[in-house]
């Protein structure tokens, strides 16, 4: 896959993808990662990325040229046409569903706001407006910095294991169920016994049961939208039956 990141602070990303599952990817050559400054695109001596509102008001907005002209730079580089995705707090908001739907794609490209916004008529030039929740921040370095991770740890070969990303919490709709290692006891704690039985298939019950029980105490809005087996439904009923909530 490869991840063009348009900016105005390509420092930023310096040392968030240099580091750990994202590095090794990048050394191995699954994932190519391109950070452009969007100032390189600015016309004139000062190179001006940015400018006052238009009405007046605070802040100063960016100015759509540059950035018109980084992404025509991206695409023009690219073999296939890639998708471009603008980071925004207006955009839908971010979830494991679009995470899923990103990693399909060959090439993305990401443009990150900064200062008050951007020119209203940047919006034309993209093709998905992305916001990682409802709270605003100085930039859209870091939104993207979240998406880009949690796109790329699905490519195929960036994890260890692929079927890791498959058990994680919204992989199947529910949350991830508790997880142990070694020790076996600790601090008068003790792994759960079934852990320890060798018995695939009443440790596989028995994480089921637990994903839809942490699912159904701290996000039960998720069990709304979802299609559950009979098994479910006979665990569910388990679980409703153990657990005051
Ligand atoms: N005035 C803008 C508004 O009310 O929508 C917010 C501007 S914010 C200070 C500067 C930039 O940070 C945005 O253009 C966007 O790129 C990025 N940003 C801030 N919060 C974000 C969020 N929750 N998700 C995605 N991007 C965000």
């Amino acid at each position: 896959m490869i991840v063009d990141i348009l900016t105005l602070f390509p420092e930023m990303f310096e040392g968030p993808l240099g580091a750990s599952i994202l590095g090794r990817a990048l050394e191995k050559g699954l994932l190519s990662v391109r950070v452009t400054n969007i100032r390189d695109y600015a016309e004139g001596r000062h190179k001006v990325t940015d400018d006052c509102p238009y009405g007046g008001g605070t802040g100063m907005v960016m100015k759509p040229e540059p950035v018109y002209a980084a992404i025509d730079d991206a695409v023009e580089r690219s073999a296939a046409r890639p998708w471009i995705v603008l980071m925004t707090p207006q955009g839908e908001v971010f979830s494991q569903a679009i995470a899923w739907d990103l990693a399909r794609r060959v090439h993305l490209v990401f443009v990150c706001g900064h200062y008050e916004g951007f020119d209203e008529r940047i919006r034309l030039g993209v093709d998905q407006e992305i916001s990682i929740g409802d709270y605003v921040l100085t930039g859209g370095e870091i939104p993207a910095l979240v998406v880009i991770d949690a796109v790329c740890r699905l490519v195929p070969g960036v994890l260890g294991d692929d079927m890791s990303a498959v058990q994680d919490s919204f992989a199947q709709g529910l949350l991830e169920g508790p997880q142990y290692t070694r020790p076996r006891e600790f601090r008068g704690m003790e792994v759960p016994e079934v852990l320890l039985s060798g018995d695939h298939e009443k440790v596989r019950l028995w994480r089921r049961k637990e994903a839809l029980r942490r699912t159904l105490i701290r996000r039960r809005d998720l069990l709304d939208g979802m299609a559950l087996s009979d098994e479910d439904r006979r665990l569910l009923a388990e679980v409703r039956g153990e657990t005051t909530t």
